[in-house]
């Protein structure tokens, strides 16, 4: 293994590539080895590091340690099987991806270390873990509600992030999301069901990334929150995550798991 990070970053022209491309420039712990954009992007050719110039695909003649990808869930698939040939750890910060998606990904790197997560902020991860408190201390009687807000761009919906925060207060109550999520509600749809879990979704303009956890009950609310105000959080994530994932062996892990939350 190399004294520091060999960091392959996929969809480099993207809103994150670009993040990630300037944090590991700003590590010391980590070098840029690859760059990758979907052929005919208007991304290629871009030299983005020290010899580095973006390519349509992942090639093996660069020795590449971890794989950062924040593209889209059919691109990450195909990563992860250049990752899976190539003995390559990888960190994923796709979201959107479907049960057969998931499953398709985890198959292909069952023999790779691995960390996925809906979102790489220190802020969020150490929110996901006061949720999940809350939900077990509050209980059924104060009815949970997620609300987030993304960019007009985003493509998913509810986010990776609002889906993660549904599933801390489903195991801070011991039930499970897919039977207790309310994920969208139109026309006479009744009173509220106690133990419902409710989730409401805002799209605009260039809202980074704002999540809202709200437990209410008759006589009070507590609200847990987080809002992202630069993407650079994400990307410093990342590339945390890369360097520490070359010391793991062979798993799947959270971003809880990095920051030993
Ligand atoms: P984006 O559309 O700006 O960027 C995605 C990039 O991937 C695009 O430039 C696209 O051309 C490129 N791409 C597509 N197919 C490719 C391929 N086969 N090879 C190489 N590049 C390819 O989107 P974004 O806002 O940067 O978000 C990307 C993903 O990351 C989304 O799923 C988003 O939800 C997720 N995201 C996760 C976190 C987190 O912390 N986990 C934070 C922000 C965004």
């Amino acid at each position: 293994m190399s004294d520091v990070t060999r960091v392959a970053v996929v969809g480099a022209g993207g809103r994150m590539g670009g993040m990630l491309i300037r944090a590991v420039a700003a590590d010391a712990r980590c070098r840029l080895v690859a760059a990758t954009e979907r052929a005919g992007s208007p991304h290629l050719g871009a030299e983005v590091a020290d010899g580095v110039v973006v390519a349509d695909a992942l090639s093996s003649d660069q020795p590449i340690d971890v794989i950062i990808d924040f593209t889209t869930p059919s691109a990450t698939l195909a990563h992860a099987k250049f990752a899976a040939d190539h003995g390559v750890a990888m960190v994923i910060g796709t979201t959107g991806f479907d049960a057969d998606g998931l499953a398709r990904l985890r198959t292909l790197l069952a023999r790779q270390p691995v960390v996925m997560a809906p979102n790489f902020s220190v802020g969020v991860n150490l929110a996901l873990q006061l949720v999940q408190q809350t939900a077990t201390v509050l209980g059924e009687e104060y009815d949970a509600e997620i609300v987030e807000a993304h960019h007009r761009h985003k493509v998913d919906a509810p986010s990776g992030t609002a889906l993660a925060l549904g599933r801390a207060v489903a195991d801070g109550r011991g039930v499970d999301l897919e039977q207790r999520g309310v994920f969208s509600r139109h026309g006479v749809t009744g009173a509220r069901k106690a133990g419902d879990i409710g989730f409401a979704v805002v799209r605009g303009g260039n809202i980074v990334g704002d999540h809202a956890t709200l437990f209410v009950s008759d006589e009070e609310q507590v609200e847990i929150r987080h809002v992202a105000h630069d993407r650079m959080v994400f990307a410093k994530g990342a590339v945390r995550a890369a360097n520490w994932l070359i010391r793991q062996p062979q798993g799947w892990y959270t971003m809880r798991d990095v920051l030993g939350l």
